[in-house]
């Protein structure tokens, strides 16, 4: 979600006519786009912040603003305590930054250049939903994104097809609850709905969705990721704990056998679906038990990706009001180092198996003096080879592996 929302940003700034510079130092205007998820992400704005005090004594014509939700409601609290920027902006709302950079003298004094458009990527974000109902109990989106917004279909189908007019060839639809999009319209469009509309876009290869609660799987979205051809068979479905007493006080609202239940539905009907997950270890109250419900979950899951963190007091949260953050440190950093260790051999083992293979992907750009891509399932690829493949469809057989990349050589 961030990213999507700086490229919005970088795209309004493009059209005000900024131009990047290299060293951030050398800049008339800085936006921080922060977050906040976890006490570690925090520390880094608050860090960056003082650094910037440190520019502006310098160089007080540099305009700095934050975004991102490192920004609250206390605006004016936030002004007071870091005099350092010029404009704070609540999270995923581009009107006022637009507003306010439109009015600065910045952009009235002729001195920005001409506007220069911004590549379009071959795998391009859309929003479609912001903020969250779900107040699960050790986060802090809710209280910084605010209750679920889905957008109006017609002007995601719009912004869909101009994306794909400009040279985009995958979609990833984001929202931090994106499967309880369109709970909120009248016209019943939910995020099946939305598939199916722009499954049929002219040009467009791919089309993903991230992340998803669990409680808002319905039969009708799994149903279409089996049957829209477009459609990654692919799933980000945040489990965060395989032990029911934790996800009790998580307030994920459903437990480890009901959350397999969802993954063998989608199993049905999709058996080669990848399914991402994110794990939370830590939690207060995690005793070595119920760490290894989790440990054990992860083992009989067999997910394409995991994840994990070590839970973190987020203030305001009603974890951190109810519960004492009683995990030590070190116990949070070996678990989560065991599923770090079990992972990467499910991955050996997974990614070997494609040894061979014949595997379709979508060629995003170049890296490191190869192309770069990932496969229908989100499994990055690389291949030597000569030409300009950045947003083809190429076939690529499958020479060696590690647990996070493939290796390819193109079929012809
Ligand atoms: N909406 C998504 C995820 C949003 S936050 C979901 O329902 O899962 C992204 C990830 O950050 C979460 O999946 C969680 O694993 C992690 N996270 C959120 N709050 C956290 C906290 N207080 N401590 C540690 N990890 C956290
Ligand atoms: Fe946070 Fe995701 Fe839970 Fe919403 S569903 S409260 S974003 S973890």
């Amino acid at each position: 979600m961030n990213k999507a929302e700086s490229s919005g940003i970088s795209d309004q700034l493009d059209s005000l006519g900024f131009q990047r510079v290299k060293n951030f130092k050398e800049a008339d205007l800085m936006i921080l786009n922060t977050c906040v998820v976890r006490q570690s992400a925090e520390d880094k704005v608050r860090g960056m912040l003082g650094y910037l005090k440190g520019i502006k004594a310098e160089r007080p014509d540099m305009r700095i603003a934050v975004t991102g939700c490192f920004v609250g409601d206390e605006l004016k609290e936030l002004s007071h305590k870091f005099p350092q920027v010029d404009f704070f902006c609540k999270p995923g709302q581009i009107e006022p930054l637009r507003d306010w950079l439109s009015a600065d003298s910045l952009t009235q004094s002729g001195q920005i250049g001409r506007p220069s458009a911004g590549a379009t990527p071959v795998s391009a974000y859309i929003p479609i939903i912001q903020g969250c109902d779900n107040f699960c109990s050790y986060c802090i989106v809710p209280f910084r994104r605010g209750r679920e917004i889905s957008r109006q279909p017609a002007g995601i189908v719009e912004q869909a097809e101009n994306l794909v007019e400009q040279g985009a060839r995958e979609i990833v639809l984001l929202g931090q609850n994106v499967n309880a999009y369109g709970k909120d319209l009248a016209d019943g469009t939910d995020l099946a709905g939305l598939l199916a509309v722009l499954n049929p876009i002219n040009g467009l290869s791919r089309i993903r969705f991230l992340t998803n609660h669990p409680m808002d799987m319905s039969a009708g979205l799994m149903h279409s990721i089996g049957t829209l051809d477009k459609v990654c068979h692919h799933i980000c479905l945040p489990l965060q704990s395989g032990d029911n007493r934790t996800l009790k006080a998580m307030n994920r609202h459903y437990t480890y056998n009901h959350y397999r239940s969802i993954i063998d539905h989608l199993r049905k009907e999709v058996p080669d679906i990848a399914v991402s997950t994110d794990i939370i270890v830590g939690f207060p109250g995690e005793t070595e038990e119920g760490f290894m419900n989790t440990f054990r979950a992860i083992e009989e899951t067999c997910f394409a990706s995991v994840h994990v963190a070590a839970y973190s007091v987020r203030p305001g949260t009603s974890a951190a009001e109810k519960y004492e953050d009683n995990v030590l440190y070190e116990t949070k950093m070996q678990r989560m180092h065991k599923i770090e260790a079990l992972q990467r051999g499910i991955l050996e083992k997974a990614n070997g198996q494609l040894v061979g293979g014949i595997v379709e992907v979508l060629v995003e750009d170049m890296k490191g003096g190869k192309w770069y891509g990932r496969t229908y399932s989100d499994k990055p690829l690389f291949f030597e080879a000569k030409g300009d493949f950045a947003g083809k469809l190429v076939r690529v057989e499958v020479i060696s592996s590690t647990p996070w990349s493939l290796q390819g050589k193109l079929v012809h």
